[in-house]
């Protein structure tokens, strides 16, 4: 793991206890061991991981100040960001949401291993939660790395959202036009642009975004649409 900790020391002045250090390895091994059985991340090899999965996930804290934030994950996949989110900053209130059910199931064994507390998974879709009472409105912040263009994404993370709150999306390159043809859906789901990151990926020179949208005004009820059709019809 040394790497991925000079890199979280040099870069976001996070230094990892040794609990979190063993957290990251048994993480890496149950990925690369999964990963054998059932297709879950291209990314297969432990330098990639360290910085592909672990270190950029990590550099949402960039953003994220509140220690004791409840926040949700949508598409999680095998659990980017949100669980070394939740491993370096324990007091979180995590939620990861995906539709894939393998998925899902590899959040909740390595929940189970890694003895994470406060994190509920879910195997479900952005747009059913995003009208159900007991999640809408309800986060801190709602996350979501390579999951949909951003007038998409929009769509699933907004309404999540509790007006004060954010959606931050993580993206890479060129994230300017996804900006200017996200605007009108930023409008319509209250939400407000606040603020764009741009870096470099440490040893890839792979460049990064962040963009933080706050949450000004409740979303429209009619907000989320019925799941596909976000993808089918972006707001535009
Ligand atoms: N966030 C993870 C990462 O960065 O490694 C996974 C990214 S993967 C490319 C996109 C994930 O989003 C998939 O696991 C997919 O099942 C999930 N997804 C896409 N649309 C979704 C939706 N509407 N609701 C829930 N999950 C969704």
């Amino acid at each position: 793991m040394i790497i991925l900790e000079e890199m979280l020391v040099d870069l976001l002045g996070i230094q990892l206890t040794r609990k979190q250090v063993d957290a990251f390895c048994i993480y890496e091994r149950m990925l690369q061991d999964w990963n054998k059985r059932t297709n879950l991340t291209a990314i297969h090899e432990a330098q990639e991981i360290r910085i592909k999965h672990f270190y950029d996930s990590l550099t949402c804290l960039k953003l994220i100040g509140d220690s004791k934030s409840t926040l949700i994950d949508i598409g999680c996949g095998a659990g980017f960001p949100g669980i070394p989110l939740k491993i370096v900053q324990e007091n979180i209130r995590l939620v990861l949401v995906d539709a894939v059910r393998k998925k899902t199931e590899f959040c909740s064994a390595l929940a189970a291993e890694l003895d994470l507390k406060d994190v509920v998974i879910l195997h479900e879709r952005a747009e059913t939660l995003g009208q159900n009472p007991a999640y809408r409105e309800k986060f801190d912040w709602a996350v979501a790395r390579a999951v949909a263009p951003l007038p998409i994404l929009t769509e699933y993370l907004l309404p999540l959202v509790r007006p004060g709150g954010a959606a931050l999306a993580q993206k890479g390159r060129s994230v300017q036009t996804e900006i200017e043809q996200s605007q009108n859906a930023i409008r319509l789901l209250g939400g407000k642009l606040q603020e764009v990151l741009e870096f470099e990926l440490p040893m890839t020179h792979e460049i990064r975004s962040l963009v933080k949208i706050r949450k000004i005004t409740p979303t429209p009820k009619i907000y989320p649409r019925k799941a596909g059709i976000p993808v089918k019809k972006p707001l535009s």
